[in-house]
């Protein structure tokens, strides 16, 4: 059937106005999200070696990041938030109180952050989050092909810096300092093992955290990983999901995704380990050759000072 001319609209009438399209954009990134539809990522464990499967689920508002382990029958739930972190030494690991563990989920939340997931049940068929090729990169185009985020009812929990907290660990050391905007930047040099350091600005209001961060992967030295293989560990790690270095040789065909990669994924580690604040951080991170033990230690000390933060 033709339809009545005098029935249509004229498409100006609710065309929005730029002004109002930034106000429903700021609206809605406002809003929590949770992905639209049960997303999978399968792989390997980086330190276990074994098949992983991940699947990323809807859930509620206010609900947070809660990791299922699904090859186990009780006490399988392990919230993802500061307080649940147990071990920081070769990635982030967290527990529940019966010490059921989920370790390497730092570039998974770092997926979260970059296409602004607040809420999710993951659940996974064992004690190790799949690394992929190393980075966040396949998790964001796993989530955004399988329907990407779904608007919840409820607002995203902010908090505001309001005073400096400062942590320090061996070479390291770690500042959050009060700003008026969601601001990231980490020196890095390598622990002197290179011959250049490299700093990294990330302003998340201004830039594209996939375009710029996602794909940077984690990397480490040739002699580190034969050390860690004699220990158990590392059993999974290749060039296809880390960069290695010899010396001052990257070992990998193609060499780095970007120059500064070490630095920009130190950024990208920085943004998942600060996702299990579960509020937005409005302050200024900086880390200086920081890593997971710092990102988790300033967390504690931020929410163990009630004068250091406010609800925005
Ligand atoms: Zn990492």
């Amino acid at each position: 059937m033709l339809q009545n001319v005098a029935s249509i609209q004229p498409i100006t009438t609710n065309r929005p106005t730029l002004a109002s399209k930034v106000k429903s954009a700021l609206a809605t990134a406002m809003q929590q999200h949770t992905v639209r539809k049960t997303v999978i990522c399968k792989g390997i464990g980086i330190h276990s070696g074994a098949d992983v499967t991940l699947k990323i689920k809807p859930t509620a508002a206010d609900a947070g990041f809660i990791f299922v382990r699904t090859d186990l029958t009780a006490n399988n739930r392990v919230p993802a938030r500061w307080d649940t972190v147990i071990d920081t030494s070769m990635c982030t690991k967290i527990a529940n109180n019966e010490g059921v563990s989920v370790s390497t989920i730092e570039h998974l939340m770092a997926a979260f952050r970059a296409v602004g997931i607040h809420n999710a049940l993951i659940e996974i068929d064992g004690p190790e989050v799949p690394i992929m090729d190393g980075s966040s990169i396949e998790f964001i185009r796993a989530i955004q092909q399988g329907g990407g985020i779904k608007p919840l009812s409820k607002p995203l929990k902010q908090i505001r810096i309001l005073k400096p907290i400062h942590v320090l660990q061996d070479k390291g050391q770690a500042w959050l300092l009060p700003a008026n905007e969601s601001r990231i930047s980490i020196y890095f040099d390598g622990f002197g093992r290179f011959s250049t350091s490299w700093t990294f600005d990330y302003f998340p209001e201004e830039d594209d955290f996939t375009t710029l961060l996602s794909e940077a992967r984690t990397f480490g030295f040739l002699e580190d990983g034969n050390k860690l293989r004699a220990m158990g560990l590392a059993r999974g790690a290749s060039l296809g999901n880390t960069i290695v270095i010899d010396e001052d040789q990257i070992m990998n065909d193609g060499g780095l995704r970007y120059e500064d990669e070490f630095v920009r994924h130190k950024i990208l580690d920085a943004y998942g380990d600060l996702m299990l604040a579960g509020v937005r951080l409005i302050g200024h991170f900086h880390g200086h050759n920081s890593g997971h033990g710092l990102n988790n230690q300033i967390l504690r000390a931020l929410f163990d000072d009630l004068d250091a933060w406010t609800y925005a």
